[in-house]
């Protein structure tokens, strides 16, 4: 197949590749995240092209190779290779994560469901019931909050960078959540210890009300300790 030359991509994803042609080389690669960036910051596509926003993280299952590639690149790999469409539709995937970043009560569509399914993110419990109600209008208290659950995993395990985590983290210290990608990047930088880590991992997803007085506390105590240690890192 022939591959369009004004495009720098391929020769790059081969390079990182174990085959040799780009028709073979994408087969090796498969979708792991997709992040949205704040306003503020932003990174580049393997292509060179920037900036980006909407960010695919990308993984080679031969040899272990992970890339970032922007949401433009993305279509264009499954455009080149029809019939077997490797990342799905992250198209629309994007269009619903965009909503929810702008309103955690928005909702999910059908690709960006089967993402969280596919990236471990949503058991079959979870996409099962979110299939159900995406389109409904009117929710009862409690697919409304067993939803909210749901879009907080999606905000919290895939969309949000830890730096746009931090920046909500920073509105909230006492009730807010770090979340794992900035608990984890928290505890690489020396800022949690180890059982900081393994408390905060086990309590994130919680709501703040179902929390023991300590271990309220106890999260406050590590909210403060992240925010003012990663100011320098992380706050823009
Ligand atoms: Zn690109």
């Amino acid at each position: 197949m022939a591959v369009k030359t004004d495009w720098n991509l391929p020769p790059k994803i081969i390079a990182l590749s174990n085959a040799d042609t780009w028709h073979k080389a994408v087969r090796e690669w498969h979708l792991v995240d997709i992040e949205i960036l704040d306003p503020g910051e932003f990174d580049e596509c393997l292509c060179g092209h920037r900036p980006i926003r909407e960010l695919c993280h990308i993984a080679n299952h031969e040899n272990g190779n992970k890339t970032i590639v922007g949401n433009h690149c993305i279509e264009k790999f499954d455009k080149d290779d029809p019939g077997h469409e490797v990342f799905g539709d992250t198209t629309k995937a994007f269009q619903a994560a965009k909503r929810i970043f702008a309103d955690p009560t928005a909702s999910a569509n059908e690709a960006l469901i089967a993402l969280a399914k596919q990236q471990g993110v949503f058991t079959s419990d979870n996409a099962m019931f979110y299939l159900d109600i995406w389109r409904k209008r009117n929710l009862s208290d409690a697919q409304e909050s067993y939803k909210n659950r749901l879009n907080h995993k999606l905000l919290y395990q895939m969309i949000l960078s830890k730096r746009v985590a931090y920046q909500r983290l920073k509105l909230d210290p006492e009730r807010g959540t770090a979340g794992p990608k900035l608990i984890q990047y928290a505890f690489g930088q020396g800022v949690l210890r180890d059982k900081d880590r393994d408390f905060y991992m086990q309590i994130w997803e919680r709501g703040h009300g179902t929390l023991s007085d300590g271990q309220a506390k106890y999260k406050a105590g590590l909210n403060g300790r992240i925010i003012a240690q990663l100011k320098t890192q992380l706050d823009t």
